[in-house]
């Protein structure tokens, strides 16, 4: 695959290399992406689920939402494209891993270095009182009896994952802007860069002199400024880009 051999080279010489995944890494984990054909929102509305005043409106709704995604998520397991970007961090290849993505996917692969924009479903917490459990905790207390009530004081439970209306995390977005700005490569892998301010992330490396390698399947507003862009899938040309390298240390 000559993408492949020249996502390796350029990897090889543009360091730092940050990567910047979204919901496309996942798909061949069997979690649905959002904005694709087969994606959540050509099902769900998101105004009705995923934002928190309908949260705040109609958990028991909501809830009702998360439970079949809960019920991917508890299932899903890292694909070759988690694993590969893994292997490359592990190699001193890759500096970070900032993601959209709310599915534990990459630490589960050995990511260590992750930057989680939008929060992780491995909690739930309590609006209330505070409390926080853990995500084995939540799914059982959602086989029980749908959406799943405080231990502590009994009110409904929130995913700590970042809703449509709600502030982004402030620590999380000034080190991924950080990184970003310091990187010699962002990789991109599997995101529409239509979500702010995630989307604003390629265009702070090309300001700072660095490049954007971009593997989407699908168009993105960089493409025409990427020094490379394919269209493949995730798990193949990561796969390939890593077997390009040649054995590891
Ligand atoms: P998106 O749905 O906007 O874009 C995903 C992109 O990946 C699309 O362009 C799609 O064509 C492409 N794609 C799908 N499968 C691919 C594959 N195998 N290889 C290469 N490309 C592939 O997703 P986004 O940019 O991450 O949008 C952001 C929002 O989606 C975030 O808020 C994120 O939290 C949320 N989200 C997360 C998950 C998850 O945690 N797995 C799932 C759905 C949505």
């Amino acid at each position: 695959m000559r993408e492949a051999a020249r996502l390796a080279e350029l990897i090889r010489e543009q360091q730092p290399c940050v990567v910047l995944t979204g919901a496309g890494v996942s798909t061949e984990s069997g979690i649905p992406d959002f904005r694709s054909p087969t994606g959540i929102w050509a099902t769900y509305d998101p105004m009705e689920y995923a934002t928190i005043d309908a949260f705040r409106r109609d958990p028991i709704k909501v809830w009702d939402f998360y439970a079949r995604r809960l019920e991917v998520l508890k299932q899903a397991r890292p694909n070759a494209a988690h694993r590969a970007l893994a292997e490359l961090e592990r190699r001193g290849l890759v500096e970070a891993v900032i993601t959209q993505n709310i599915d534990r996917l990459h630490e589960l692969a050995g990511s260590r270095e992750l930057v989680e924009v939008h929060g992780s479903i491995r909690t739930s917490s309590c609006l209330q009182c505070g409390e926080r459990v853990p995500f084995e905790g939540v799914v059982q207390l959602v086989e029980e009896g749908g959406a799943p009530p405080c231990p502590r004081c009994g009110a409904i439970l929130k995913p700590d994952v970042v809703m449509f209306g709600e502030p982004m995390p402030e620590v999380e977005i000034d080190s991924a802007f950080a990184l970003a700005r310091a990187a010699a490569l962002l990789l991109v892998v599997g995101s529409s860069l239509e979500v702010w301010p995630v989307a604003g992330l390629p265009q702070e490396t090309l300001d700072a002199g660095g490049a954007v390698a971009i593997v989407n399947r699908g168009p993105t507003p960089y493409d025409g400024r990427a020094v490379l862009k394919s269209d493949g899938a995730a798990s193949e040309v990561l796969e390939a880009a890593v077997a390009a390298l040649g054995p590891g240390p």
